[in-house]
């Protein structure tokens, strides 16, 4: 189903949702187009000045690095091109995303001016001062989209990284739900901080579990607002059902706060409505579990013989996966790779390092039995388990586990600056083509095991594909299948017992530059394979919908893969929050009135 634009709006205008409009009636003409440098109407110099001095300063005019390519020093172009792969030198820098560019999709290219914000008063200005000439705001932390939404070129940025505080409580209670709500163990987390960081305060330092995301070096606010997986979503739930409270300057400029209690549509709409839609989030309180004593993670390779063995290994772990992995225990990503190697990466919790081998000892020991005719071992499998507390710990990891890890290399970069070395790939990464589908999980009844197994190996002639068990909630606890579904999410979440993910990317890339340019042949032919690829999935699962951060920038209908029956009710908070399309990103809500590059107001 594809929701039109008429119906909607129509929809919204008789909701009694909007009868209770904060103030955000704004008094500037509505704009029908944002305004470029050099065009009539943007700031002058002297009103540039007035913004800085409200901001302390804090205003930078933008030079991305990637500028040193200009005038052809090589050795300057090169320097930074080795650095697109630590992920800590992109993050500091205003003048960078994560991703160099998609190809036909977008390619980075700076904001004019930003603002690096240290509190809500500075994030205010900034979108006064946007809402007031008529600009093209966009909004940065973690800098790790996909798909381009902390990007603009001619935008204001506001640019979270150095909010960051983290403070831990024993006790919160939302602002306003003294004596509705009981006082819980949270979190409350500046919204440029980036999970590495916040893991290592709650769980290192302070004993507790926090709902976040697998790569360290992902932004909290970001990863909030799409809804947000990690190796151990399956147990709690996604991060967005964690959220407690929000601290949000909306577009009228005010400092609101959005809980259970105060502003709930809003609150509602941040959990999992996508960031950059609704406001700037300028603090996040997330609820922190009890730690399990010890994670535990199983890895392996199996290289099949011949195309007949590997469809029946597929198969096989099909089986053994609705038998015995389908459950608030196990998480994380299988892949099926085109060569016919099942790679597994999966973690686990709550089982002891003998239960957890017992339960994999059937699936390895019909392994074992067709050797070495049909399979062999392209990485032996192992179970590992450590105490929660040094499973985000540097100095632990720094000191047993050194092949999993890559450290921020720049002198004197801060011990904790740590991340995977499984996302060093994606470290300033040229994306070639990019998918997701939620997996239903009626597909893991006995009868549908065939078709399954048919469309992961037509599937697998393309394209790796990675099946992330943690990214879907069925088989999850009760609790953690409630909160989420109280979240903005596609509701197929909760019926998806996980999330494929297809792609294709090349190492930093740019257009034009030469010596850096992606090949873009080659991009465009993987990008067809990505699209086959999942096609052949979708066929299982025509409606299943797609996760907003890890998904496909030309999905057509975005609204009902991103959010389903719960597209409707997001409009209308937009359109009670920022009536006037302030917050704009790609394939955001309500972006649909909009050019693709979010300036120019569509003839409705
Ligand atoms: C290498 C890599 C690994 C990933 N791993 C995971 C994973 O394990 N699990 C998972 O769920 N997702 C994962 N993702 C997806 C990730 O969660 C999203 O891309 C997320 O939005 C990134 O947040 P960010 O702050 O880093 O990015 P940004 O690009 O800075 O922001 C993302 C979006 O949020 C908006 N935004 C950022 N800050 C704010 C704010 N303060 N207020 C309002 N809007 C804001 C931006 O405008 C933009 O639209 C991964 C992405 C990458 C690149």
């Amino acid at each position: 189903m594809s929701i039109t634009r008429r119906g909607l709006l129509a929809g919204a205008a008789t909701t009694p949702l909007l009868g209770g409009f904060p103030a955000v009636g704004l008094a500037e003409t509505r704009a029908q187009s944002r305004v470029r440098p050099g065009q009539p109407g943007w700031p002058s110099p002297a009103q540039w000045d007035e913004l800085r001095q409200r901001v302390g300063g804090r205003l930078i005019e933008v030079s991305s690095p990637l500028r040193l390519c200009d005038d052809a020093k090589a050795t300057a172009c090169d320097d930074v091109f080795k650095e697109l792969k630590n992920p800590y030198y992109i993050g500091d820098n205003v003048g960078l995303t994560q991703t160099t560019g998609w190809v036909d999709a977008w390619t980075f290219q700076p904001s004019v001016y930003a603002v690096a914000a240290e509190s809500a008063a500075d994030v205010a200005a900034a979108v006064n001062f946007a809402r007031e000439n008529n600009l093209r705001l966009v909004i940065k932390g973690g800098g790790h989209s996909y798909l381009g939404r902390s990007n603009a070129p001619d935008s204001l940025l506001i640019w979270t990284q150095h909010m960051n505080a983290i403070a831990l409580h024993d006790a919160f209670v939302g602002e306003g739900c003294t004596g509705k709500a009981a006082p819980q163990p949270a979190v409350s987390v500046g919204a440029g901080a980036i999970w590495g960081h916040v893991y290592n305060a709650v769980t290192t330092k302070g004993g507790r579990y926090v709902q976040g995301g697998g790569c360290l070096t992902v932004g909290v606010a970001g990863l909030v607002q799409a809804g947000g997986f990690g190796s151990f979503s399956k147990t709690f739930g996604t991060a967005a059902a964690s959220l407690l409270e929000a601290e949000i300057v909306t577009a009228d400029g005010a400092v609101r706060i959005a809980n259970a209690c105060a502003n709930p549509d809003l609150f509602w709409a941040l959990k999992g409505g996508g960031g950059g839609s609704f406001g700037v989030i300028t603090r996040l309180t997330l609820k922190t579990h009890e730690l399990p004593a010890q994670l535990g993670f199983v890895v392996g390779a199996i290289k099949a013989a011949s195309d007949t063995a590997y469809r029946n290994l597929i198969g096989r772990f099909i089986a053994f996966y609705a038998d015995q992995l389908f459950n608030p225990h196990w998480g994380e990503i299988v892949t099926l790779r085109p060569g016919n190697v099942i790679e597994i990466k999966m973690a686990f919790q709550g089982l002891e390092q003998e239960q957890a081998e017992a339960t994999w000892q059937p699936f390895f020991d019909w392994v074992v039995a067709a050797m070495p005719g049909d399979f062999v071992y392209r990485a032996h499998p192992g179970v590992v388990m450590a105490p929660s507390r040094h499973v985000w710990d540097p100095a632990f990891l720094k000191a047993y586990i050194p092949g999993a890890l890559r450290t921020d290399d720049r002198p004197g970069a801060p011990e904790a600056n740590v991340f995977w070395a499984g996302n060093l790939a994606e470290a300033g990464h040229f994306i070639n083509g990019y998918a997701s589908l939620w997996l239903p999980q009626a597909l893991l009844a006995t009868e549908h095991h065939a078709a399954l197994t048919e469309a992961l190996f037509a599937a697998s002639r393309k394209r790796p594909v990675e099946l992330h068990f943690q990214k879907g909630l069925a088989g999850a606890p009760a609790e953690a299948i409630a909160a989420t579904r109280d979240t903005a999410m596609n509701p197929k979440v909760l019926d998806a017992f996980g999330l494929a993910i297809i792609g294709g990317e090349g190492p930093p890339a740019y257009p034009g530059l030469g010596g850096h340019e992606p090949d873009l042949d080659a991009a465009r032919r993987q990008a067809i394979e990505v699209a086959e690829a999942i096609n052949e999935l979708r066929k299982l699962a025509p409606d299943g919908g797609a996760y907003f951060a890890e998904s496909n920038f030309f999905d057509p209908n975005w609204q009902d893969s991103y959010w389903g029956t719960n597209y409707p009710q997001l409009r209308q908070i937009k359109q009670k929050y920022d009536p006037d399309g302030l917050f704009f990103v790609h394939h955001g809500v309500g972006s649909e009135i909009w050019s693709a590059d979010g300036f120019t107001r569509l003839p409705s």
